[in-house]
Formats: structure tokens, sequence, C-alpha cells
């Protein structure tokens, strides 16, 4: 049975490319002759029924915009069967036949309980600046975020070398170091602090010395934010005791996750938005679709969501190789 109407959602955390993937979804569905809609809010929308038509003429002059035309959300309601009940009902009512979210974990989670309590087919994109989803190599938004990171960064090592100071820039990135690992290696970091590479005070200010000794007066040192957003300040005190050095910090917070996707995260966001749809009118369900390589591959939600992206210290190793 082919579909005749389909509706796109952007949900959880913002990311720069979101645009164009709801631009290449919508224009795919248009040169399939199937009607899209946008639900706005997310899950949020879906429950209260803030459900839009779109056109492939509104998608114009979006493809370089940050954020989301569609707004985003994050709702606890959703979390509880009834009202996922009522979403379900409300995309029925209208006949929407299948779903394209963009968005993370928590959005396929939401998506994988519409499918398997409301037989709802959903194609997964992940849309996230953290790269923390399994079964791609890249997520939508992710390069703009460490493109728009290391442009701070080159900014900052400026002033820490006229000062010739040490400086801690904290970035993105709740409980992945994705951000800080690329971050830090094309900033030219001279230590990167993750989640998979918590260094102690005395090691960072052993390397610090060490690093003067030889030469070097300024220093950048990456962190993640982690599960605690600002803890470069501490980190900042206990160096300036320990070594005397100075310490200065530098949080990049919001700006990371707005402002005019780059080239890459526009094609990425192209070929899954359009991949999504097709997806969808192949009769495929429960699915993310991501890349491998440069391929386009499919994995199921179920993998996606209950497997973790490993970082990889790879890159650490490589950016602390390099600074010397
Ligand atoms: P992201 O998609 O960026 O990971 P969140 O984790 O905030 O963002 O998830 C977005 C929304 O997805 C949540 O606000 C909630 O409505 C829905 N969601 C998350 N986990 C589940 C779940 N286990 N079951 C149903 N819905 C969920």
């Amino acid at each position: 049975m082919s579909m005749k109407k389909i509706a796109v959602y952007t949900s959880g955390g913002d990311a720069p490319g979101m645009n164009a993937a709801i631009r290449a979804a919508v224009r795919t569905a248009k040169a399939h002759q199937i009607e899209i809609m946008g639900i706005l809010h997310g899950y949020v929308g879906m429950i209260d029924n803030q459900i839009i038509n779109l056109n492939p003429r509104d998608m114009g002059n979006i493809i370089q915009r940050g954020g989301t035309i569609l707004k985003t959300g994050r709702s606890s309601e959703f979390l509880k069967p009834e009202y996922r009940a009522k979403a379900a009902q409300n995309l029925k009512n209208i006949g929407i036949e299948g779903l394209v979210c963009i968005g993370g974990d928590g959005s396929f989670r939401g998506a994988q309980a519409l499918w398997a309590e409301h037989q709802i087919p959903v194609i997964g994109i992940a849309g996230t600046i953290d790269n923390d989803v399994y079964g791609t190599d890249d997520t939508i938004g992710f390069d703009t975020a460490i493109n728009t990171a290391l442009d701070a960064i080159d900014k900052i090592r400026d002033t820490a070398d006229s000062h010739e100071r040490v400086f801690i820039v904290e970035v993105m990135g709740r409980n992945s170091g994705f951000i800080a690992s690329a971050v830090g290696l094309s900033g030219g970091a001279e230590e990167i602090l993750t989640a998979e590479n918590m260094i102690s005070v005395d090691k960072i200010v052993d390397k610090l010395k060490d690093s003067r000794a030889k030469g070097k007066t300024s220093s950048i040192l990456v962190t993640a934010e982690g599960q605690k957003p600002g803890r470069a300040y501490d980190l900042a005190d206990a160096i300036r005791k320990k070594s005397g050095l100075d310490a200065k910090v530098c949080i990049l917070g919001h700006q990371q996750r707005g402002g005019s996707p780059t080239a890459h995260d526009r094609i990425l966001a192209s070929r899954l938005g359009s991949e999504a749809v097709l997806s969808l009118l192949k009769g495929q369900n429960n699915m993310m679709v991501g890349t491998n390589g440069n391929q386009l591959v499919a994995l199921s939600l179920e993998i996606v969501t209950q497997n973790e992206k490993r970082g990889d210290t790879s890159l650490i190793q490589l950016a602390r190789l390099l600074s010397v």
C-alpha cells in the first residue's frame, strides 16, 4: 500500500542543518506526489495537535538557516502511554500514515513507542550537535558545531599567546566527548578532557610545567561540559593554585548550537531527509537512516537506541602527540 500523507517533526535539542533535512523531506515527498505536513514543537505539538501544511515553496530560503522552522520541544507527557495514544489519534484523524523524526536518541525512543503501540511507521534521522547517536558516522549539526567552536578557539589562541596564558575552553556534549575531541585536535589543544579521558589536575599541571620548560608560552586545554557545565572554572582554580600559571576560562555554550550549517551538514541533511521519505515509501519503518563511510545505511531504531556510540580516544592521543 503506497502512502498518501506523511508528516515530519524535529524533536529534542536543535541542530544546524535540521531545516535542510525538512526541506529535503518536503521536496522529495512532493516529487513522489505525497502530501507532507509539519508537526510543531516535536512531541508537544503531536499531543496538542499543532500540525500544519507544508508545501515545497515554503521551503525556500531555509537551507542556510540554523535552528528549525518547525520548532522543537521536549515533552514529559509523551513518556506516558495515554498521551502517546492521544498523539497517535491526532495523526490518524488527519490521515497521516508515516513520520520522519529528526532528533536524537530520546526522540527515537518516542518514535519506537509510536510504532510499537500504534503501528505508525517512523523513519529517524539523527540531528544533534553531539554526534552521540549509534549507527551513523555523523549526525546533522555536528560539523557546524565543531566549526563554530574552532572559530572561537582560533580567536582565543591570539589572546592566550599575547598574555602567555593557559586557556581552558569548555565545549558542549552532554555525555559525549565527540565535540571536544574533534575541536581539540583541529584547534591544536594540548590536552582534551572528556569522560573517556579524565586526567588528574596533577597530571595536567605536570604537563603544563613540562611544556613551559620546553619553551611553550601558552596552552589551550579543551574540556567537554559533561554532566556539569561550568566545571572548567574548578579546573582553572586548581591549576592556578597548584602551578601558579595564569589560567583563564572560556565557556562556549549555546552559540555552538546555532548558525548557518556548513556545506557538510547541508549535504548530509539533504541526503538523509530525502532518503527518509524514500524509505517510508518503500514500506520501511522503525528505522534510522544514517551514513557509514559515504554510503547511506539503515538500521533499526532498536539497535540505534540500545547501543552507545563509543568515544574514540585516538583523536585525543594524536592531539597530545602533536601539541608538544
Ligand atoms: P534527543 O532526541 O535530542 O535525545 P530528548 O532526550 O530530550 O532529546 O528526547 C526528546 C523527547 O523524546 C522527550 O522530551 C520525550 O518526549 C521523548 N522521549 C524520550 N525518551 C522517550 C521514551 N523512552 N519513550 C517515549 N518518549 C520518549
